[in-house]
């Protein structure tokens, strides 16, 4: 009698030998088909002074794999070459289709990773000492080898970068961070949740992030190391962590007298395998390998687009970067107005098997569109009046001229940046370098920093734009006799003052601002305040003269120091407790007020 088992067994032994009929039959025509290919040169053309980049790194049959599965894709020089069955409805015949890839470079499965790092990350990382943007990505289906290039070659790269050990003056910072999904991990930092923000000009800082500045390569090797530890689990598992996030390791160099810093991006992405593949359906498997794809795919427009636009097509400027937290994160590269240099390189990783051809034909193809993006490099002139277009030395000359008394030192502010990293550097530091000055109080830190603000929003959108916007845009007094009188005698509704609640520290260094509503009198005796006291509107002649107002608040987002009206939070201010007049000057972009100096 023959059991439910036995049936079983005895289709699975079917299935195999025919798979196995399949596989010999595959070998053998793939075998003959070979036999005639014409050896294909390397590449003459050399690959050093390219913008990008793309080389396919074919990973070796590992396991089961060598007795198992016939090998379907094969590297021929520098081409790539894949091999399909096809079976047609009438004939018995098997036919066998191949595709030729021409990336810039194919490494076969005994190349090793220091070839890879000396074609094609080495000339990254000179880019980077110059001051330039590099980034590698590698991409490729789960267990194609990506983490495995990538943990190698950060390694060369920290060996690499040291060096020169005589090297004065330069600093390397390393920050490390995996992005899943919607949320991103500090993997330097226990993987703590860090915040991907966007200031208002688009520049994206990743808040919390944990930036170690690196002296030497057996400390870089160690947060590597830990970083990647955090992240590391059983590489036989599809579905492991680590295939559904992106790791983005940050490099940042500076030297001393070099205007530019040299950032370089080394990237393992997320497997691209599609969602049909996952090996577990559930809802939010599927939802994160979507989100991976989306992710992916944006990645891919990104980089299409920015070569569009470094070709000079005005229509395609657009570079949708937007689109995933990972394009957001790698913005630098993508920036259409950036006068870097840029470089990039792309690493598709793929299995050999031919189980695994249709996810390798697909990196194959996806590296392929990534060809040809050309990176602008042109060098913007000097103005004046645009703080990104200034050098070091520019900005320290600014910083002598503009900062007021006593002259902020520029060596404490800006050691070596450009005008268009100052503007990148959040607000709480920029006060904090400059108060490290003798004699420099926060206010003044925090209005020069206002002043370098406005300069760089007017620079944003052109000064005549501005002024069309009609006047009004500051609080100071429009009529020039009466601003000649004591600020005391001629407070008004709409005039912004600086004051102290009694019994605070008067030394205390942030400007509680508010902006004048009105003379008590004016209001009705039954009015609450914001706490939920009633406004004081009887007992004026013992106290001085009580103003109702309403708050500024500083405004804590990142790269500025402006203030935010908050209407509804009102409250009445003594004349005796008004320390001052403050001119604050509205931005239209920013949507924020600043102190005029
Ligand atoms: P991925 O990050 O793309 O999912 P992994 O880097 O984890 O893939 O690689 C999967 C497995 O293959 C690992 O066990 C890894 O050690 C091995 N592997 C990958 N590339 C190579 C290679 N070039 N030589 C030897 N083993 C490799
Ligand atoms: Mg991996």
């Amino acid at each position: 009698m023959t059991t439910t088992l036995d049936f079983e067994a005895e289709q699975l032994a079917e299935q195999l030998a025919e798979k196995c009929t399949k596989y010999a039959e595959y070998e053998k025509l793939v075998e003959r088909e070979r036999f005639l290919l014409p050896p294909a040169a390397s590449k003459a053309t050399p690959v050093a002074g390219k913008k990008t980049t793309v080389a396919v790194r074919l990973r070796p049959r590992l396991g089961e794999e060598v007795n198992g599965e016939p090998q379907a894709v094969f590297v021929r020089g520098d081409a790539v070459d894949t091999h399909t069955l096809r079976y047609e409805v009438r004939s018995k015949q098997p036919k066998l289709d191949m595709h030729t890839f021409s990336p810039d470079h194919a490494y076969d499965t005994d190349t090793t990773t220091e070839r890879i790092f000396g074609d094609i990350v080495e000339p990254l990382i000179t880019e980077v000492c110059d001051g330039g943007v590099a980034t590698f990505l590698a991409y490729g289906q789960t267990g194609s080898g990506k983490t495995h290039t990538v943990s190698q070659l950060q390694k060369l790269a920290s060996k690499a970068i040291f060096e020169d050990k005589d090297e004065v003056g330069r600093h390397v910072k390393l920050w490390i961070i995996e992005l899943a999904g919607n949320s991103a991990h500090d993997l330097i930092n226990d993987c703590k949740d860090v915040k991907i923000r966007e200031d208002m000009f688009h520049n994206t800082h990743i808040r919390g992030v944990l930036e170690v500045e690196i002296e030497d390569s057996e400390t870089m090797l160690e947060y590597i190391e830990k970083a990647s530890a955090l992240r590391r689990t059983s590489a036989t598992d599809k579905n492991s962590a680590s295939s559904r996030s992106h790791a983005i390791c940050h490099i940042q160099i500076s030297r001393k007298g070099q205007e530019k810093v040299g950032e370089l991006y080394l990237v393992d992405l997320a497997g691209s395998e599609a969602a049909r593949d996952t090996i577990e359906h559930g809802n939010q498997r599927l939802k994160e390998t979507r989100e991976i794809n989306g992710s992916l795919t944006t990645l891919n427009d990104c980089i299409k687009s920015k070569a569009k636009a470094d070709a000079g097509s005005k229509k395609s400027a657009r570079v949708p970067f937007r689109g995933s937290a990972l394009t957001r994160v790698l913005k630098p590269i993508f920036d259409p107005s950036s006068n870097r240099g840029c470089k990039l390189a792309v690493l598709a990783c793929v299995a050999p098997c031919l189980e695994d051809l249709s996810s390798s034909t697909n990196t194959l193809r996806y590296a392929e569109q990534c060809r040809g993006m050309v990176a602008r490099n042109k060098p913007v002139a000097y103005d004046c009046n645009v703080p990104t277009t200034w050098s070091n030395t520019e900005l320290k000359s600014w910083i002598r001229e503009n900062s007021g008394t006593p002259p902020i030192n520029g060596d404490l502010l800006a050691p070596f940046e450009s005008g268009a990293l100052i503007i990148r550097l959040e607000a709480h530091e920029f006060v904090e370098r400059c108060l490290k000055t003798d004699g420099v109080s926060s206010r003044q830190a925090s209005t020069f920093q206002s002043k370098l603000w406005l300069l760089h929003t007017d620079s944003k959108e052109p000064r005549s734009e501005k002024q069309a916007s009609g006047t009004g845009t500051t609080s100071e007094e429009p009529n020039p006799m009466t601003r000649l009188q004591d600020w005391q005698e001629r407070i008004r509704p709409g005039m912004v003052i600086e004051w102290i609640r009694p019994g605070s520290d008067s030394g205390q260094s942030d400007a509680n601002l508010a902006i004048v509503l009105s003379d008590v009198t004016a209001v009705s005796p039954t009015t609450l305040d914001y706490s939920g006291q009633q406004i004081d509107t009887v007992d004026i002649n013992k106290k001085g003269i009580r103003f109702l107002c309403a708050s500024l608040a500083p405004c804590g987002t990142m790269g500025n120091s402006g203030f935010d009206l908050q209407m509804w939070k009102q409250f009445t201010v003594d004349v005796n407790e008004m320390t001052s007049e403050v001119i604050l000057i509205y931005d239209k972009q920013a949507r924020l007020y600043f102190i005029e100096i």
